[in-house]
């Protein structure tokens, strides 16, 4: 069988790894080591032209391994594993989502541009891109979902800047309400606004689908980009991001990486190459669980309305037609207003035994937060009242736990309310 017919999850375990260069150990050791040892003076400095860009690789050579902030195996190894799963050209592993969401937005940025960006966002984005960017001289607007392409091109010539748009950037699904974005449109609205040479670049944060569910550089993206914290790391043991895009753009983003410093460690490395083996049967389980419980939510009588892409109402035809085009599963994120306000959604979050009180997701353990008061409480109240950010919402990441015992937990909890 051909190596590019195989499915991602099969090549998981050897991708990118030669065993005989580490002693026959089946699996990629830690190479945990600032700095390598070059053979000769020719090689680093052969080594050295090719890092500095002083002139072009050979056609099958590679670039030689010299000190660990530019490169080391669990980092390359991790990379070209990475690239399967979005068909990407290249990768980038940092230290963190929000390393790798800010140092894009750096190095395609610069003072005077207009970045575009979708409402709501993560919450670490929103105060980067509000605070830290407009240090800079950078204009940036947003928009919302369920805005329509004519409604979103307005906003771009209302900004003032529209003609120094530079990138698009956008989380779909949104946190915690699952609205889409329509990436199509954006595409549209990128290329509409390109000018020559300076090409609008589209940018998206797939952290919420992860990458299994949703391949955004398929639908027109430049860049995607992860918080390899949730679903890739999925134990709630490591902090962890990445990019993914076309050579050339990747290209931009390692160099800026290099001089930040803010790529991953080796060990990062590691504990992310052992994730990578299980997270197709992870990420399985967690959408068969989600679609369970979203059932089970359904029914009970404490529960006023659920936000689960497995189940958009029959009438809400624009999020049927995007999720079907753009999206490989309704994951394992969901959210649900409680009848009673904050009050009661306290009382059912107190309840729960099985299902952790705490922010984040994406992980082997079954999650429950208060968006309104957690992970968007720093959000314009009068923002998050029109995002449906209410004090009734409670958002919910599935693990991989039996859905019945899922259940049986959710149910005591919401049995208490009544
Ligand atoms: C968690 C998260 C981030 C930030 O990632 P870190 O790994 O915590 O730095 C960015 N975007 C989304 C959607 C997230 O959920």
């Amino acid at each position: 069988m051909n190596k590019h017919e195989m499915h991602p999850e099969s090549l998981m375990m050897s991708h990118g790894y030669k065993p005989e260069l580490s002693e026959g150990s089946i699996k990629c050791p830690i190479f945990q080591t600032s700095t390598f040892v070059f053979k000769t003076a020719e090689e680093g400095k052969a080594f050295f032209e090719v890092a500095y860009g002083l002139r072009e690789k050979d056609e099958h050579e590679e670039l030689g391994l010299i000190y660990s902030r530019l490169n080391n195996p669990d980092l390359e190894i991790l990379e070209n594993r990475l690239c399967l799963w979005d068909k990407a050209e290249d990768c980038a592993v940092f230290e963190s989502g929000m390393s790798a969401i800010s140092t894009v937005l750096m190095e395609f940025l610069k003072p005077g541009d207009l970045l575009l960006y979708s409402n709501p966002i993560y919450g670490g984005t929103d105060h980067f891109i509000k605070q830290v960017l407009t240090k800079f001289g950078i204009h940036v607007v947003g928009f919302k979902t369920g805005q329509s392409e004519a409604e979103i091109q307005q906003i771009i010539d209302n900004s003032g800047h529209g003609d120094r748009l530079a990138m698009i950037y956008v989380e779909t699904p949104a946190n915690p309400t699952n609205d889409l974005i329509d990436l199509d449109s954006c595409r549209k609205l990128a290329e509409r606004n390109s000018r020559g040479e300076e090409k609008v670049l589209l940018a998206v944060d797939n952290t919420y689908l992860g990458p299994l569910w949703q391949h955004p550089l398929q639908h027109g993206a430049d860049l995607v980009m992860y918080s390899a914290t949730k679903y890739i790391g999925g134990h709630s043991d490591v902090i962890a991001g990445a990019c993914l895009g076309s050579a050339e753009l990747m290209k931009r983003v390692k160099a800026l990486r290099t001089f930040f410093g803010n790529m991953a460690g080796p060990w990062t490395g590691w504990l992310l190459m052992r994730s990578l083996e299980t997270l197709k049967v992870r990420m399985d389980q967690q959408a068969r669980n989600a679609r369970e419980i979203a059932r089970f939510l359904e029914t009970h009588p404490a529960v006023e309305r659920i936000y689960y892409l497995g189940s958009i109402p029959e009438d809400d035809e624009r999020n049927q037609e995007i999720f079907k085009r753009q999206c490989l599963s309704p994951g394992a994120m969901l959210s649900f207003d409680l009848k009673g306000g904050e009050k009661n959604a306290f009382k059912f979050l107190n309840k729960l035994r099985l299902i952790r009180l705490a922010v984040s997701l994406g992980s082997t353990e079954s999650l429950a937060q208060h968006p309104a008061s957690m992970t968007h409480a720093g959000v314009d109240p009068e923002l998050r009242q029109e995002l449906g950010i209410t004090d009734k919402l409670v958002r919910l990441s599935v693990g991989v736990e039996h859905y019945d015992d899922l259940i049986s937990d959710l149910k005591q909890a919401l049995d208490s309310l009544s």
